[in-house]
């Protein structure tokens, strides 16, 4: 089996001139090619920060980071981290001011070079993939909520990632258009993607994911085989957690 991500005693912390947070704390993780992992964990946990280490977007503090057995620790290697990741935001962050076409295009036409109808060419084929044809023209202030993520996702693949990560991708949503978000996440996943998922969903993690990680405080305080985790919590933190989820 190939390693796709490992993390060894990763940590990250935020200094500021009146405090210091440390965000990761000792963190440990693999993840294996083809594989979709959840993280889980209360709010402040530093689920986001351990997605963004991983696509280069936050330098660590300490540890190391190994993205299919190549080495990252240093912020200068963090364009190369970006290559092999791709992620998916909460918020979309689609540029206003484009098309959704154009949005799926830039990328591909900036990062790996393409002409610009090779470019569009790939856009339109995902924009397909994410059943948004029809809507290719749109700017994002003309789509829905769940359309504008399912452009981001499209996004996101233009650069034909090896690694997708997904931070809390429905948290913006309104309920009824969470399910065309996580359906599409889902058959991304059968499609053998590596995918690392921060997610409030439990249903969902339960459905996608093998292996789930539960955060809290900046620590991996459990990990297991998802069903069994959310349905046997071992730890007391984790029960707590659960239950707080059950009680909204
Ligand atoms: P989660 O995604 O689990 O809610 P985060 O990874 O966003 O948690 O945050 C973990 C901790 O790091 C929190 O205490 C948060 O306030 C802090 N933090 C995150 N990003 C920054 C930043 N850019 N500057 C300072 N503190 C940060
Ligand atoms: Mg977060």
């Amino acid at each position: 089996m190939t390693v796709a991500v490992e993390l060894q005693d990763v940590r990250k912390s935020f200094v500021s001139k009146s405090s210091t947070t440390l965000a990761l704390d000792s963190v440990h993780l693999q993840v294996q090619a083809g594989d979709v992992v959840t993280l889980i964990g209360p709010s402040g946990s530093g689920k986001s920060t351990c997605l963004r280490t991983i696509n280069g977007l936050e330098t660590i503090t300490a540890g190391s980071i190994r993205i299919f057995g190549k080495s990252y620790g240093k912020a200068a290697d963090a364009h190369i981290l970006r290559r092999e990741t791709a992620m998916i935001f909460q918020k979309f962050e689609l540029f206003p001011h484009m098309n959704a076409l154009e949005n799926v295009a830039l990328a591909p036409h900036l990062r790996l070079n393409m002409s610009r109808r090779e470019a569009l060419d790939r856009a339109e084929a995902l924009l397909d993939r994410v059943g948004l044809k029809a809507h290719r023209m749109k700017y994002p202030r003309m789509l829905s909520g769940g359309q504008q993520q399912r452009v981001s996702i499209a996004r996101a693949l233009a650069v034909e990632p090896k690694i997708l990560l997904c931070d809390e991708p429905t948290s913006a949503l309104d309920p009824e258009l969470v399910d065309e978000v996580l359906e599409l996440l889902k058959s991304i996943a059968a499609s053998g993607m590596t995918m690392i998922i921060v997610t409030h969903e439990m249903r969902f993690a339960r459905e996608v994911s093998r292996t789930c990680h539960f955060f809290d405080a900046g620590r991996i305080v459990e990990s297991g085989k998802t069903a069994e985790m959310l349905n046997q919590p071992q730890t007391p933190r984790l029960q707590a957690f659960l239950s707080s989820l059950k009680n909204l």
